[in-house]
């Protein structure tokens, strides 16, 4: 194992972040704002639908327009038909606009009433793992995160889990460096939970708040990958560590096949919670309601590039605007 300190002495952050550090506090953009540009498909869809007057060709347009965002077959046959209840019962008037404005509070709707805060153990350190295909952002959301959490004051241990790409343990270097968290990692190839279990006891060690743990999305062994998971998370949640989030890092332009991850990663894992990345280069991303109707997993957070400022809360009626192009 090795321990890269980017720290004062005191294992403290710095207190004020110079200007432009990756540290300072994210500013946290609104959603629509950021996605508003170049997003052709639902929202350039729904613009046409406005001309004309409601009738089974609109719904099957709209279903047309949903599934075309990876909505999802399933999902889409549920919103459809709530909207068509709402028609029926007078409660949605049957002119595009109410449709559109019905689609949109009935997307809002899906995700109502869901804890997306980002739990902390009672007692730190906490551990957040993190998990994924290769590729969806892991290692970059463990950065983001990384930074953010520093900038809040809070002591944070990063562990460079993906010991199979060792581009991603420099990439995590270069990421706490930055915001002045400590970095764990091993040799390559080493295994894994090897490197989270040094990690915790250093972020023990050192009265650290929160350990950011990075997990590799494909191995180059004959290991199964998900049985190496569950080791990792196994032995992060030997005391003293307390796994209070396992978040599923899902591309947003990964369509259909991300119900398919969060299937599996959710029954080897036990995943807590969906980090949706790549919003910001993608019409999609409806890929969040499928899996939310299907597992019931709030969507936590979301990226929107690839800076320290780039990953902002889950936000349904921005998320619904940005799909939609309110
Ligand atoms: P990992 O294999 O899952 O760890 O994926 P990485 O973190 O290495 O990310 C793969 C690529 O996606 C890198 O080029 C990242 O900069 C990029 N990336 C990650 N998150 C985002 C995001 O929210 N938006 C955009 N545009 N790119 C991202």
């Amino acid at each position: 194992m090795r321990v890269r300190r980017h720290r004062s002495d005191d294992g403290r952050a710095p207190a004020t972040p110079a200007p432009g550090d990756a540290s300072a506090p994210p500013d946290r953009p609104v959603l629509a704002g950021r996605l508003g540009r170049n997003r052709p498909g639902l929202a350039g869809g729904l613009a046409r639908l406005f001309a004309g007057k409601v009738d089974e060709a609109t719904f099957e347009a709209l279903e047309d327009l949903l599934v075309a965002a990876d909505v999802g077959l399933a999902s889409t046959g549920r919103i459809l038909a709530a909207l068509r209840d709402a028609v029926r019962t007078g409660a949605v008037a049957p002119t595009p606009e109410a449709l559109v404005a019905g689609l949109r509070a009935e997307i809002v709707a899906s995700f109502a009433g869901e804890d997306r805060s980002l739990k902390r153990a009672a007692v730190p350190p906490s551990v957040w793992l993190l998990v994924g295909v290769n590729g969806v952002g892991k290692t970059t959301t463990v950065g983001k995160l990384a930074a953010r959490e520093s900038a809040d004051g809070r002591r944070v241990v990063v562990a460079a889990g993906d010991t199979f790409r060792a581009a991603a343990g420099d990439q995590l270097a270069s990421w706490a460096e930055r915001c002045g968290a400590t970095l764990v990692r091993g040799a390559d190839g080493a295994d894994p939970s090897s490197v989270v279990f040094d990690a915790v006891e250093h972020a023990t060690a050192r009265g650290a708040d929160l350990v950011l743990a990075d997990s590799a999305g494909r191995l180059h062994t004959k290991t199964n990958l998900m049985d190496e998971l569950r080791k990792v998370r196994r032995v992060a949640d030997r005391p003293p560590g307390r796994v209070s989030e396992v978040l599923l890092v899902i591309d947003a332009t990964t369509g259909q096949n991300g119900l398919a991850q969060a299937r599996e990663f959710t029954n080897a894992v036990g995943v807590t919670g969906i980090v949706l990345t790549k919003l910001d280069g993608t019409a999609k991303g409806g890929i969040v309601l499928a899996i939310h109707d299907e597992l019931g997993l709030p969507i936590k957070l979301v990226g929107i590039g690839e800076g320290p400022n780039d990953l902002v809360a889950f936000d349904p009626d921005d998320f619904t605007a940005a799909l939609t192009g309110a």
